[in-house]
């Protein structure tokens, strides 16, 4: 037993040895702060308190506003104007006496004082099309502001007011109590602007033929600001790309539209016998039970009748809805309509579609289906979907609201599409009613934090699409056995990870102020996740725990931490420096093989091992000794034997110093060993994946834990004893961890073909 002692002695001698021949010297400097990558992110992280504990979970103190909406809509669409009148209840559930009250006009953001055009550099290029020259030099900008009538209290008097851009501070006649309510009254209108031509979230598309539009409404109401214990009133200003923060709240709204329109949007259609003819409500009740295919609720046939001429008559539909953050609606005489039923837990939910002829073939085939298969996959990666009805509409862009979102994917005028188009449609679908959960109902702050949820939301978009083409395989191109995913798997952030730093933000930037706003809040988290869940933590910890926030937060307002905090709270993993690398810096992943080195053992000591007997003042007849390659005795020790299966084995030089019985327990006898070094050029940490090939053609794979890197995140080397050689060192071989450089990952190393070489074997063959 002593001789283990020993024998470990002797591996960390040499591993010393290598230590040493570092130079690390600025670390000497006086001043030098220790960058520790394992530090606890105590520094980093809010204070745990009553209203948010250091679980991650809600503490007994924690509170949320409410904020109830009664609210007449018209849509005027002979002149794309929306008018709007509406009451909202505010209630105080803080500890806090409010003064005034803060409610965003997202619509300022369009209008002509808007200060959104002029935070963004511009210039004159040698070329520009005549429409877009026009608009950028020749006319008066379009005017899509608010125009607020009255701020009055119910009683009709009016509520002093002060409009500040994009925020509008209402002051109380009284402060607001804990458990206060208070309703006011707004009533305003505004031009509806066409987002193909001048962008959005929300407005109309313009179809010449026909002279139609289909208007896909959001931000069109003047919304409460969200007042929470991070933030007080999260106020920041809307500047056109980072999104919302919103309180939830009751709806009851009623939408004037012209008679022949098709509308529908967030909340319970309450008067569906009124706005419904017979036959629709015919059909509606068949797709309530209909779970494996969509019923048209009106078809193509219907709705290019309807679109070719116009009514003067009006139609209200009435929407009521609960426990929401928002409210969209969608409405247009070039709907065409479907439904299916899907069981989530024991409920049935509606998935629907509305799209105009110009989706078809490719929306009435798929859109639904996308739908219902996004509601199941999210519902098993976070709660049952609690809402009645998730319904798509085709739109040129992708937005997301409350049981309500618009997607892009149309084909050519003849109906053809690409599987570009294709795939770029279901996967928008995925996402957008993914945001159901991440951040309409987990409701995160998206002003302050994209990725909470674009990254979250992303991350589970993957999962889903893998179970949509697994469900749905006729949906797949030829030649794809899998959906094929853009975001999530490590490989496909490696190009963005290993970019210019000059522009990659850390993730735990404001939205605002990022640079590539896709990778920066889209691919990255989820990429991050996606590792989590793979490699670091294993599908059944992650999904716990990510299932755990999720319920958790559902129906409330979570921050970064409560994230970061609940997925180590229930999985008993140590993610701070996880957290800290891949969310709150821009280090990349490289890790590589530096030097693979032989050893040979022996009893015959050379000037190193002598040594080191001494030193330890041991007998020196009672040691195994390693020669590692190419120092003094190797070749001996080597030669002993006819090869090294012949040489003599630890086991064989230590054997004396066992007994009989203790001997009868040794099953292990190595006959190779390595000394292993890897280095880390790159900044991040991560788990050390390495795969070892072995002579016979065998392979071993091994996963160091991340900690490997604590007390050197430079290089590290591993002792390894083997009954077989190694041909071959691989690390991360499957591309799991978002390496940004592969060429250091083999031993021996891949000499890469100059081109030259390639040319030649071209010509010869
Ligand atoms: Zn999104």
């Amino acid at each position: 037993m002593k001789i283990f002692k020993f024998f470990l002695c002797a591996l960390l001698f040499t591993s010393a040895s290598t230590y040493a021949q570092n130079e690390i010297k600025p670390e000497r400097q006086p001043g030098h702060t220790n960058q520790n990558k394992f530090k606890q992110l105590y520094d980093e992280f809010a204070t745990p308190n009553m209203f948010r504990t250091g679980s991650g979970a809600p503490g007994p103190a924690y509170y949320q506003q409410q904020a109830d909406y009664k609210m007449d809509i018209e849509i005027d669409d002979v002149n794309a104007r929306l008018y709007g009148d509406e009451t909202i209840t505010y209630t105080n559930n803080s500890p806090d006496e409010l003064k005034y009250l803060w409610v965003q006009l997202d619509q300022n953001m369009r209008a002509r004082d808007s200060k959104t055009p002029l935070i963004n550099s511009s210039g004159i290029g040698p070329a520009t099309s005549a429409s877009r020259a026009t608009r950028s030099y020749l006319k008066e900008s379009f005017d899509g502001g608010f125009n607020i009538e009255h701020v009055k209290d119910v009683n009709g008097k009016d509520l002093p007011h002060t409009i500040n851009r994009t925020m509008m501070r209402v002051e109380l006649p009284k402060p607001m109590k804990t458990g206060d309510k208070f309703s006011f009254k707004i009533k305003w209108w505004y031009n509806i602007n066409d987002h193909v031509k001048d962008g959005g979230r929300s407005g109309y598309e313009y179809f010449e033929e026909n002279d139609n539009r289909i208007y896909v409404m959001a931000q069109f109401y003047p919304r409460m600001a969200v007042y929470n214990d991070v933030e007080g009133w999260q106020n920041s200003q809307f500047w056109g790309r980072d999104e919302f923060a919103l309180p939830f709240g009751d709806f009851d709204v009623n939408i004037i539209v012209p008679a022949d329109h098709i509308l529908d949007g967030t909340g319970y259609l309450t008067n569906r016998e009124e706005v419904y003819t017979k036959e629709m409500m015919k059909r509606y009740n068949q797709a309530k039970k209909s779970y494996d295919k969509p019923v048209m609720i009106v078809t193509q046939e219907e709705a290019e009748k309807t679109e070719k001429t116009k009514s003067n008559k009006k139609k209200t539909w009435k929407l009521s809805a609960q426990m929401v953050r928002d409210f969209g609606f969608a409405t247009s005489r070039k709907f065409l309509w479907d439904m299916m039923a899907v069981k989530i837990g024991d409920r049935d939910v509606m998935a629907v579609s509305m799209y105009s002829k110009e989706g078809n073939p490719l929306w009435e085939q798929w859109s639904t289906y996308a739908v219902a298969s996004t509601l199941k996959s999210y519902s098993r990666m976070t709660f049952d979907y609690p809402y009645h009805k998730a319904i798509s509409v085709h739109a040129p862009m992708g937005m997301e609201y409350p049981m309500i979102c618009y997607n892009f994917g149309r084909p050519d005028k003849d109906g053809n599409y690409s599987d570009r188009t294709k795939y770029g449609m279901i996967s928008v679908i995925i996402h957008e009613v993914g945001h159901n959960f991440f951040p309409m109902i987990v409701n995160s702050d998206e002003r302050q934090w994209t990725w909470m949820d674009e990254g979250l939301n992303t991350f589970v978009q993957y999962v889903a699409e893998q179970d949509f083409g697994e469900w749905y395989p006729t949906a797949l191109s030829p030649g794809h056995d899998k959906y094929p995913s853009r975001r999530g798997p490590a490989k496909n952030i490696v190009r963005y990870m290993g970019g210019n730093q000059d522009f990659i933000a850390p993730i735990m930037t404001k939205g605002l102020n990022t640079y590539q706003f896709g990778s920066n809040a889209y691919s990255k988290p989820a990429t991050g996740l996606n590792i989590l869940r793979e490699t670091i933590m294993g599908r059944d910890l992650f999904d716990y725990s990510f299932r755990e926030y999720a319920n958790r937060w559902m129906f409330k307002h979570p921050t970064p931490e409560d994230f970061f905090r609940t997925m180590e709270d229930a999985s008993a993993v140590d993610l701070d420096w996880f957290w800290r690398g891949w969310f709150y810096t821009t280090d990349y992943t490289d890790i590589g093989i530096k030097e693979v080195k032989k050893y040979a053992v022996t009893s015959n000591p050379n000037e190193n091992g002598r040594k080191l007997a001494e030193r330890f003042n041991m007998d020196p007849n009672a040691l195994v000794y390693f020669i590692g390659e190419g120092e003094e005795g190797y070749d001996e020790a080597m030669n002993n034997g006819t090869s090294i299966e012949d040489l003599p084995t630890v086991k064989e030089y230590i054997m004396d110093n066992f007994t009989p019985e203790e001997q009868k327990n040794l099953k292990k006898s190595p006959k190779y060993f390595y000394q292993v070094t890897f280095d880390k050029p790159g900044g991040l940490v991560m788990p050390l994946i390495v795969e070892y090939e072995y002579a016979d053609g065998s392979k071993e794979k091994v996963t160091y834990p991340a900690q490997i890197w604590r007390l050197n995140d430079k290089e590290v080397s591993r002792a390894v004893a083997t009954d077989k050689e190694i041909v071959a060192i691989t690390v991360d071989p499957d591309l799991e961890t978002a390496d940004v450089d592969t060429s250091n990952n083999s031993w021996p190393r891949e000499v890469e073909q100059s081109d030259f070489d390639k040319f030649k074997d071209k010509v010869k063959n």
